[in-house]
């Protein structure tokens, strides 16, 4: 290891919403053969059964609001891995590219002259459409959709999320990191699409305990209100979501 010639490199892997069975092969074979995995909360943790024997596993999660590495941290363990010659795995919840900083990482790693690669993942939105049963496009309900943060960094200093404008613009709408806005959210997107618009919050998607609010706007902003929504979850608002009911056998005709 110590005066290894050789390079190491980075592969910054989508781990895929939490179903642990969600991940590429690729990135399944990476990481079987990585020597280092640095890992994020959202990322199922069971897939770190699969790193090899000896493999050092290192925890990067970031719940919201608590920071355990900031992202200067991760960048340069990172670095300071692949300058060892190391192989590492940069395991992301979702996919890297999909509001997960795998960007910064991978620019970081490559202006300090090491190689990187990105290896998508399924996103937390298209796992949790699939098995809450929401099309996101359907025939006559929905030929657009749109997905947006529900917050912005706190040091950007702009808002470029214009929620309203994207309710009128598309017709099914994907919130992220919304869980501790939804009421705020909510109430934005009624004053657009009514309280009567359908819509869904999708909690711990794809995992065992995912578990999902459906109902119109006013509906789910009671909810909210009431502190229902918790993190993760992906908010959905369109007419697609009152095709759920007829995605399942057992309601199959029920309305
Ligand atoms: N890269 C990720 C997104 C990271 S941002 C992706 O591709 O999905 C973090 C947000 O993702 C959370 O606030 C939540 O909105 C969403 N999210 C991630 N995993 C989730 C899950 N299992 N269930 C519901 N939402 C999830």
């Amino acid at each position: 290891m110590a005066g290894s010639l050789e390079k190491g490199r980075v592969y910054i892997v989508g781990a895929g919403p939490g179903d642990p069975e969600l991940i590429t092969v690729k990135g399944l074979n990476l990481l079987r053969s990585a020597d280092v995995i640095v890992y994020d909360r959202l990322a199922p943790k069971e897939l770190l059964s699969h790193a090899r024997k000896g493999a050092e596993l290192i925890y990067a999660g970031k719940a919201p609001g608590a920071h355990s590495m900031s992202q200067e941290e991760i960048n340069r363990l990172l670095l300071e891995k692949a300058k060892m010659g190391l192989t590492v795995v940069r395991l992301k919840g979702g996919d890297p590219l999909v509001f997960g900083r795998g960007e910064e990482e991978c620019m970081f790693l490559v202006s300090h002259g090491i190689e990187c690669h990105i290896v998508p993942g399924i996103p937390s939105f298209l796992g949790a459409a699939a098995y809450a049963r929401i099309p996101l496009t359907s025939r006559g309900y929905s030929s657009s959709f749109a997905v947006v943060t529900g917050r912005e960094a706190e040091d950007k200093g702009f808002k470029s999320v214009r929620l309203k404008d994207v309710a009128r613009a598309v017709d099914t709408i994907i919130i992220l990191m919304g869980a501790s806005r939804s009421a705020e959210i909510l109430g934005e997107l009624a004053e657009v699409l009514g309280d009567n618009a359908r819509g869904a919050i999708v909690m711990n998607a794809t995992r065992e305990d995912q578990l999902v609010l459906e109902g119109s706007l006013s509906e789910l902003l009671e909810l909210a209100r009431k502190g229902a929504v918790k993190n993760p979850a992906v908010i959905i608002i369109g007419s697609p979501v009152s095709l759920r009911g007829k995605l399942w056998l057992g309601n199959a005709g029920s309305s």
